[in-house]
């Protein structure tokens, strides 16, 4: 069949802005703490309230983590950074202005290495990643509006790509990816529901060859999907406005849920409405080599990097290593399973295998994550091992990691005390095998003719009849003596 779907005559252009809430003990330019969840107005001083006469001083551990972020997205350091202020009048921000970064941010001309979805990478060009303080957060009940301004001045990282995206699937896998990165990084929890990682989407189409389009900016997405979605609708109601012979308005948009579409917010202000100018209470940034090399030798592995290796090094599947790598935790998690087991191929595969089934199921459904969970990495191989040598059916493996989690306590010890290695002997397996056939003579007389199949129902029932203890292998030759005798 011929491909029958029109290519579009317009191309797409994307540009995120991604904001990351950055952990540390205290707000960026004052000691206040920086935390989430506080009651309102309780984290607050005379300097995130903005009260005249204060002065900011800026947080190292802020400054630390922006450069690791700079660096890992491969950007230019500037020499000299600069805070700015960035003047705007809105209720969430005391100060009327907010303290920023705009002509020297700490880093320029970065490159973020994207994973398509067919396997390949392209690279997305980084604008700047900048250092900035957050706003305080407004609670709108009925005709009032509440002013919580806990999260005033907390260090938000706000990191600019160019319209390197081309679509809103593209742009979505950039928000998961970068979050992955920023998260393996360890400088924000990234949690999208909570606002530690918010997204403004700006989108322009253009015909093919011509360049960028005028753009509209979706303000404050707070999850990957709506980032998608967004821009899809956009990209689409661009396209029916362009083609009927109109043109775009440059303008702010909010993307409504619910609706499932975007609202016109505010005709875009320009950079030369926030009147930016060098912050005067701050003096520029000049960073120190030594301070800088340490912060290199610290990063760690990142995703791609960490994906490739353990594909290399371990020769575990593609789906598998995804799902290992996709937190840094479990990664290291299945690495120290490894090295205790001293590695050996086999059991590389069956901890992956595990770890990517089994225990996923069960962190999942009780919403724990690998590394603040019960099951430690000497736990899960000593189950592997009791499988291994046959001292436990994988059934039971399976029921004693779920009592690993239930109770907290080692393998070892919950297969003594339940007595769940204690399987039935060979006669009395026979007997059992042969109980069960004679109580099925239909599924025998199926499985003699051929109906091979049919025999995982007796499996189950001598399963069933043993607690699972009964050897598998054992017990699926026995079925097939028993019936051949038979016929
Ligand atoms: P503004 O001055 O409106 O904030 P910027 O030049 O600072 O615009 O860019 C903000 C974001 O918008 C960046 O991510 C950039 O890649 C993106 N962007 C800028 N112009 C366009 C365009 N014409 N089409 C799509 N995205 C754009
Ligand atoms: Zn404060
Ligand atoms: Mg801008």
């Amino acid at each position: 069949m011929k491909d029958t779907v029109k290519k579009s005559k317009y191309q797409t252009f994307i540009g995120l802005e991604v904001h990351i809430h950055l952990i540390t003990e205290s707000k960026v330019f004052c000691g206040c703490k920086n935390v989430f969840g506080s009651e309102p107005n309780t984290n607050v001083c005379p300097v995130c309230m903005g009260y005249p006469g204060v002065l900011p001083s800026l947080n190292e551990e802020a400054v630390r983590k922006a450069y690791q972020v700079a660096m890992a997205l491969n950007c230019h350091l500037n020499e000299k950074a600069v805070f700015e202020r960035k003047n705007y009048f809105y209720p969430d921000m005391p100060k009327n202005y907010q303290i920023s970064q705009f002509e020297f941010p700490f880093g320029i001309d970065g490159s973020f290495d994207l994973e398509l979805m067919d396997g390949s990478t392209r690279k997305i060009r980084i604008h700047d990643v900048h250092l900035e303080e957050d706003a305080g957060k407004m609670i709108h009940e009925g005709s009032r509006s509440k002013l919580d301004y806990n999260r005033a001045g907390t260090p938000l990282l706000e990191i600019v790509t160019e319209p390197d995206l081309a679509s809103g699937e593209e742009a979505e896998a950039f928000v998961q990816q970068f979050r992955q990165m920023v998260r393996y990084l360890g400088v924000t929890d990234g949690n999208m529901e909570e606002g530690s990682l918010r997204c403004d989407a700006n989108v322009s189409i253009n015909e093919h060859g011509k360049g960028l389009g005028t753009k509209t900016e979706c303000k404050n997405l707070n999850s990957s999907r709506f980032v998608k979605k967004a821009l899809e609708y956009e990209i689409k109601r661009h396209t029916k406005v362009l083609s009927s012979g109109d043109e775009i308005i440059q303008e702010t948009r909010l993307w409504d849920e619910g609706s499932s579409r975007t609202s016109s917010m505010r005709t875009k202000e320009s950079s030369n409405d926030y009147r930016y100018f060098p912050e005067p209470d701050l003096p520029p940034y000049w960073p120190e080599e030594k301070f800088l090399d340490e912060i290199k030798n610290s990063l760690v592995e990142l995703p791609g990097a960490k994906k490739e290796r353990i594909i290399n090094q371990y020769g575990i599947n593609q789906q598998l290593v995804v799902f290992l790598t996709s937190e840094k935790a479990m990664a290291e998690f299945f690495e120290e399973v490894v090295k205790l087991g001293k590695g050996d191929k086999g059991i590389t595969t069956t901890v992956a295998s595990w770890l990517g089934g089994n225990v996923q199921k069960i962190l999942n459904d009780n919403g724990l994550e690998i590394e603040s969970s019960p099951l430690s990495p000497k736990r899960l191989l000593s189950i592997l091992n009791m499988i291994e040598t046959d001292k436990i059916s994988s059934g039971i493996g399976k029921k004693v990691l779920g009592l690993v989690f239930e109770k907290n306590s080692d393998p070892e010890e919950i297969v003594k005390e339940l007595g769940l290695d204690e399987g039935p002997n060979d006669d009395e397996i026979v007997k059992i095998v042969s109980d069960i056939v004679d109580t099925n003579p239909k599924v025998a007389d199926a499985v003699r003719a051929g109906e091979d199949k049919q025999i995982g129902f007796l499996m189950g029932q001598v399963m069933k009849a043993t607690s699972g203890k009964a050897n598998p292998g054992k017990t699926q030759k026995l079925i097939r003596e028993k019936i051949l005798k038979q016929g």
